[in-house]
């Protein structure tokens, strides 16, 4: 298979004529060939982009809906296809990527052809001066949006959906190492009658295709979801160029388990929170804090849980840790279970490197639970972003939220709490974008998304990602005679 770029309507090889191997996490095996693109293939997208501008800006609310909604309707017409190749490409569990990532996806879509319908702009009357204000919410122009690996198409989709309903043409990149499905949906969208030069996918690798992509001067505004330091990267090259940001970024997310939760509610949901996509989700409790009363129960169950996980190959409906996206993520999620003694921890179960029979070259790691003494080991502030989770007791609300906020990171917390008083408090104390209480990742995509501290800058979801994808244009009128 060749993945080449989509460039005004036409799938066309990268200018330079270099390819990247893709490999399929499960076996370790080259799958595919994917456009290297440079500098002269951005160049290329970012003016045909320019020339869609005013014709898709210029679209009535109703037709760019329509359009929107049939890129969604194209999406689960495909699902089928979607999910293998969402699978194989980064050896998620095939059920997974069949009951999240690809309803997901077809569901931004659905979500922002309804939202853009109800997007509205603010006036302000000064009464007795004869005077209103108005604010047009204006599309930027031509936007970029970059993407990793994790959650391939869902996040893909995420923010093209919101830039394209609100009027912007799109420079995106997907992740190198999961690119498959995203130029599955560049065809969808034409076939969806997506003008050409609307929607322009560019293949390639992150210091090239996608530093042209955050430094190319006609491109006004950078979505980008990924690791914190390239986030900070990036901000170092488009804020000095004005450029507008929004940085969906790392998370060290806080698990907090009172004794008077529903035990077996949050067992079952902290399993999930845990090891979902290989621990591979930018949500996932890596840190889990239990009070002390019912910490010894807790490690029983949740270890005996863990171990009954199964771990293989991602196409088995029995499956239900898959492979690791590659072979250097393996490596790095390793060395940090590598170093569990010197930073004075113990492994309750996993974090050995599998065999999977007939695909022994593939990328997978038992399910790793580790107990630490003290939240500031590294094992418990730095992002490992695998199947790895740490176990720490605590005695009092004050301490489990102290140790909590102490990292680097605010994406999300998760508390677990029948008292409604505990779980307001926490949620109003807690440094993160988002909490969940008794739950984890419920989304509503109505309501804003993102981190603070190292986790990012900016909101997306809802109105939040609308009003990021416009500039707001506040015309002032006078009418007195
Ligand atoms: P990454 O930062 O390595 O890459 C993300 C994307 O950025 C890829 O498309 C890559 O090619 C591109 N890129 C890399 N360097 C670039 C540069 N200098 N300029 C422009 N683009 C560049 O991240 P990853 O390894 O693909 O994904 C894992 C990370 O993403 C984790 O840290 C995870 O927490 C984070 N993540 C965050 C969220 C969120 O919503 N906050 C969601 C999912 C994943």
């Amino acid at each position: 298979m060749r993945i080449q770029n989509l460039i005004n309507g036409h799938l066309v090889d990268p200018i330079a004529g270099q390819w990247l191997d893709v490999r399929a996490p499960a076996n370790g095996q080259v799958y595919a060939s994917l456009a290297n693109s440079d500098k002269s293939d951005v160049v290329r997208a970012v003016s045909a982009a320019e020339n869609a501008f005013p014709q898709w800006s210029n679209t009535t609310i109703t037709e760019r809906s329509a359009i929107l909604m049939k890129i969604a309707e194209a999406i689960e017409e495909k699902q089928d296809t979607l999910a293998t190749a969402e699978s194989t490409d980064n050896g998620k569990p095939l059920t997974l990527a069949k009951k999240v990532d690809i309803p997901r996806a077809a569901e931004n879509f659905r979500f922002f052809a309804h939202a853009i319908t109800q997007f509205s702009s603010e006036s302000h009357e000064s009464i007795g001066l004869h005077t209103i204000n108005y604010t047009l919410r204006q599309p930027i122009g031509v936007v970029g949006c970059i993407s990793p690996w994790n959650l391939p198409l869902y996040l893909f989709t995420w923010k093209i959906a919101p830039a394209l309903a609100a009027g912007n043409c799109v420079i995106a990149k997907p992740s190198e190492i999961t690119p498959v499905t995203a130029n599955i949906l560049g065809e969808l969208c034409l076939k969806a009658g997506l003008p050409k030069g609307v929607l322009n996918i560019i293949n390639g690798r992150g210091d090239s295709a996608g530093q042209a992509i955050i430094s190319h001067p006609k491109i006004k505004a950078i979505s980008f979801t990924g690791g914190s330091k390239t986030g900070a990267q990036i901000a170092t090259t488009a804020a000095p160029m004005f450029k507008k940001l929004s940085l969906e970024l790392g998370g060290k997310n806080p698990n907090i388990i009172f004794a008077d939760c529903d035990y077996s509610t949050m067992l079952k949901t902290t399993l999930r929170s845990s090891f979902s996509n290989q621990g591979q989700i930018c949500l996932c409790g890596s840190r889990i804090f239990v009070e002390r009363t019912i910490y010894d129960q807790f490690k029983k169950d949740f270890v005996k849980a863990v171990t009954s996980l199964k771990v293989g190959n991602p196409a088995d409906s029995e499956t239900d840790i898959g492979a690791l996206v590659s072979l250097s993520h393996l490596n790095k999620v390793k060395s940090y279970i590598d170093t569990t003694p010197q930073e004075g921890g113990t492994i309750l179960c996993g974090g050995d490197v599998l065999k999977i029979p007939h695909l022994e070259s593939g990328y997978y790691i038992s399910p790793c639970v580790i107990e630490v003494t003290s939240n500031t080991c590294r094992l418990n502030q730095e992002e490992i972003f695998g199947p790895v989770v740490t176990l720490m007791p605590f005695d009092t609300e004050a301490e489990a939220l102290a140790m909590a906020n102490d990292v680097p990171y605010g994406l999300s917390a998760t508390v677990w709490t029948n008292d409604l008083k505990r779980s307001m408090r926490m949620s109003e104390k807690l440094e993160s974008g988002i909490v969940w209480v008794n739950t984890w990742m419920q989304r509503d995509l109505r309501t804003p998304f993102g981190g603070v501290k190292d986790s990012g800058v900016g909101r997306e979801g809802g109105t939040e990602a609308l009003r990021f994808f416009t500039e707001a244009k506040n015309v002032c009128i006078n009418y007195s005679e």
